[in-house]
């Protein structure tokens, strides 16, 4: 394999060991299907930005008010980033600098709380994220967490259960006073709608933070509610359905912009990565492009046909079915011996890529689980639609009932392969071959 001749490869004609591995992680993403839920395929405008020269500049502080000279250009380049994101949402203010989901989410506690102030959010084993208080997170450490979960599931089609237990929130805020209660979820396949949440936080007087990590491309693109104007505070991230580099950033309102600011820098970071904010600006720009609504609904309803498809093939939804870019599975109704390991491992032979996850209730470990959890956002950005969505469930059956069969695992990767060559996300890139 040569990396000269590819475009990754033109500048990194220095160093062909990690020049090589690019193409080859380039024909990994290009040659087997990318459905794990947290990712996505940039534009190479997106690329481009974050390879660019930015990355020498040291800025530490903000526009206008920086710690080293020359910073000029720069300023232009994150005040730009700032305006394109309050544009996007709707927000008074916006701080592009946190590293990513985690930093802003550590950055907005920092901002709202003392140590040891109590938070109430998603629990882990319930759909939420590390930083919702995992006792393996610095979050649980300095900050006392309070987990909410979902109702119980139930036999009823029309109402299966599995979503936020509103009633339980309430109860929590009632009975232990959060300072802040956090809406937002990893794993949470339906609409989280910020108006109830903002009525629980209002009976209680506590702040309210909306973690928009997953939907906020969703959001963007006009197909789900948007938090801003309900949550005091939104953190996201800008790789995950907003198709923007790796990274994260804050919506606030004025009132609170100081004290976000400073919880980033100083508080947490030093200098900001410029040329990963030129990238979220290229992204915000993207995003407020019609073509962008529509890439969001299309990321909806491929999600919905994926989900109708996959039912057909004997996996149970969680929750019934799904509203956004995500799709949980229950694997026990499909085998009660397949695990998530077990089943995400054979699906890497198939070229089929996915993770597992936890369900609500597991009865195992978070480590091996009961589920896998499948996104749309990365196929539908290279072009993929429901029809590609219902072939994709029946070559993840076809997989999961021929695990102990390596010739039928063989023959579903050779399609999996195909339909990829027909859907390539960098239509003018080309990799090792
Ligand atoms: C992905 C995610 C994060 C963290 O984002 P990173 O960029 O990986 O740090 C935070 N909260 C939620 C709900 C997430 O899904």
């Amino acid at each position: 394999m040569s990396a000269a001749g590819s475009p990754f490869g033109a500048w990194l004609d220095t160093d062909l060991e990690v020049a090589r591995l690019i193409v080859e992680e380039f024909d990994r993403q290009t040659s087997t299907l990318q459905l794990i839920a947290s990712e996505n395929f940039t534009s190479p405008a997106v690329l481009a930005a974050t390879g660019s020269v930015l990355t020498n500049k040291y800025s530490e502080g903000y526009p206008g008010a920086r710690y080293y000279g020359g910073n000029r250009v720069i300023d232009e380049v994150e005040d730009l980033a700032r305006e394109r994101a309050k544009a996007l949402f709707g927000a008074e203010h916006a701080n592009v600098q946190p590293h990513s989901g985690a930093s802003a989410n550590l950055a907005a506690y920092q901002a709202l709380l003392e140590p040891g102030d109590t938070v109430l959010a998603m629990r882990l084993d319930q759909g939420g994220h590390l930083t919702h208080g995992s006792p393996a997170s610095i979050t649980s450490k300095i900050w006392r967490f309070v987990g909410y979960g979902v109702t119980p599931a139930s036999d009823d089609p029309d109402a299966p259960g599995e979503v936020i237990d509103f009633d339980q929130v309430r109860d929590l805020a009632k009975s232990e006073q959060p300072k802040l209660i956090v809406a937002g979820s990893t794993a949470y396949a339906r609409v989280i709608d910020p108006e109830p949440f903002r009525q629980i936080a209002d009976e209680v007087g506590a702040w309210l933070m909306f973690d928009a990590a997953h939907p906020a491309g969703l959001i963007a693109g006009g197909a789900h509610p948007s938090p801003v104007g309900f949550a005091d505070v939104v953190t996201f991230t800008t790789h995950k359905t907003l198709r923007g580099p790796r990274s994260g950033a804050i919506l606030t309102s004025v009132e609170l912009a100081k004290k976000i600011d400073s919880a980033i820098f100083p508080g947490l970071q030093g200098g900001p990565l410029e040329h990963v904010i030129a990238a979220k600006a290229v992204a915000f720009a993207e995003a407020a492009r019609p073509e962008f609504s529509s890439y969001a609904a299309a990321v909806v309803a491929n999600a919905k046909a994926f989900a109708a498809a996959l039912g057909e093939e004997g996996l149970r939804l969680v929750s019934g079915g799904t509203d956004n870019h995500m799709v949980l599975v229950d694997l026990r109704s499909f085998d009660p011996e397949l695990t998530g390991k077990a089943a995400q491992e054979v699906l890497d032979r198939s070229g089929i890529t996915c993770n597992r996850n936890t369900i609500p209730d597991d009865p195992r470990s978070p480590f091996v689980t009961s589920g896998l959890r499948l996104g749309t956002a990365a196929e539908t950005t290279a072009g993929m639609g429901e029809a590609e969505m219902v072939r994709i469930a029946e070559l993840i059956g076809r997989t999961l009932r021929g695990r102990d069969d390596p010739d039928a695992l063989a023959a579903v990767r050779a399609e999996v392969a195909a339909l990829c060559a027909a859907f390539p996300p960098y239509p003018g890139l080309v990799g090792s071959t």
